[in-house]
């Protein structure tokens, strides 16, 4: 029996459409983007230069200020290590969250060998940062504040647009690991005072290894130092040639989530409904983790008191779900996301991240509410706590 791929968060299958767009850039079209002396090289540069336009698009930036990268790890450490090697001398603090993606937390954890001094900032039992508590850490020596969009495991949106207002008023640079929220949010980086944003195309129906990096040109104009060297490609800051047929892929994800955005949150959004209230329909105690209403529309993470998430997801091969992040669950640690909202180790030890896409269907949430119920009924005649 085919799995039911409910694991979205993790990543996303690649869009057919996508796939052809990028193929010809695997074969005939095969340039070297920095080739400057023949017509393989200028038609690769050309692809790379629409793309670039596709993801400034959807950002609402300036091509000239998105660089390609590997991906939204890289971007993060390019975004914080640029910075903090650029800015030290104006200070050596940085602000983030305690709920933030390994990419930025073990950024910042290497930093602090460096003798920079970071706050993690606690968030509220529904994932959301207090803002009056961001702004109380603010410091004269803060040069950089880093806060996720749409977290990856509970799928929550922070406040971002007032975040960005306060560091405007303080005149700190803003970085946003928008790994989760481009291709299902709206961004303007203007309107939300955005000065650094980390991209991957894979979380939104794009190839794996490959995303962007944005960082602001004007009002204020911000300096990265690379932290790699090389042919000095994409502006100096990330050196290496260019993947083509993946940044090809890119920049295509991005023109059809253009196109559907909106329908497809509304459709995404009915069938993570349908799932909660099958699932909830027999099993009552279950409770959601993080806030329902500032929530992007594929995410669900339920705990189920009493169960083990593992005992749980072993029982159901037929759906493919996750009890965390892709990065924490290889670690077994219990996931610092749930932690933060003050649960427990065990109602950490009991909850399942369930991730709806672009290619799930009704049917799909059909599998997976029987599955979980018929799991449940079984490990259970469970005590609920
Ligand atoms: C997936 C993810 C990353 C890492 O992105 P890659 O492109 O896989 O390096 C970083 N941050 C968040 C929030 C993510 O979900």
């Amino acid at each position: 029996m085919p799995q039911v791929y409910l694991d979205n968060q993790a990543t996303t299958p690649l869009d057919p459409d996508v796939f052809s767009a990028m193929k010809p850039w695997f074969t005939e079209k095969f340039g070297n983007a920095s080739s400057r002396n023949h017509t393989f090289g200028w038609e690769a540069e050309e692809a790379v230069e629409i793309a670039r336009e596709s993801v400034a698009a959807t950002i609402g930036s300036l091509p000239k200020e998105i660089i390609f990268t590997s991906g939204a790890t890289e971007a993060n450490n390019i975004a914080l290590q640029g910075v903090a090697k650029n800015y030290q001398k104006q200070g050596k603090h940085i602000i983030t969250l305690n709920t933030e993606h390994k990419a930025v937390m073990d950024v910042c954890q290497h930093l602090s060998k460096d003798g920079f001094d970071i706050t993690y900032l606690p968030v509220d039992k529904e994932g959301i940062l207090d803002l009056n508590k961001f702004e109380d850490a603010m410091r004269e020596d803060t040069i950089l504040a880093s806060v996720m969009h749409v977290n990856n495991e509970i799928g929550i949106i922070q406040p971002i647009e007032e975040i960005g207002e306060i560091c405007k008023k303080k005149n700190i640079i803003f970085h946003v690991d928008a790994a989760q929220s481009v291709g299902k949010l709206p961004i303007k980086v203007d309107e939300l005072g955005i000065d650094l944003l980390s991209v991957s195309a894979h979380k939104f129906y794009g190839p794996k290894g490959v995303g962007a990096l944005y960082f602001r040109r004007k009002n204020p104009r911000v300096q990265l130092k690379p932290i790699m060297f090389g042919g000095g490609h994409e502006r100096g800051i990330r050196s290496g040639t260019l993947p083509v047929p993946n940044i090809v892929g890119l920049g295509k994800a991005c023109d059809i989530n253009a196109d559907v955005m909106i329908e497809e949150n509304l459709r995404i959004s009915q069938l993570r409904d349908a799932l909660l209230q099958g699932i909830r329909a027999e099993n009552p105690n279950g409770r959601i983790n993080g806030s329902m209403e500032q929530r992007v529309a594929g995410n669900l993470n339920m705990s189920f008191p009493g169960a083990n998430n593992e005992a749980i997801i072993a029982a159901v091969p037929e759906i493919a779900i996750s009890s965390g992040s892709a990065c924490t669950t290889s670690t077994m640690e219990p996931s610092h996301v749930l932690l933060a909202l003050g649960m427990s180790k065990n109602e950490v030890y009991s909850s399942l991240r369930f991730g709806i896409g672009r290619f799930n269907t009704a049917e799909d949430i059909n599998i997976a509410v029987e599955s979980i119920n018929s799991c449940m009924k079984k490990i259970g005649k469970m005590s609920y706590v």
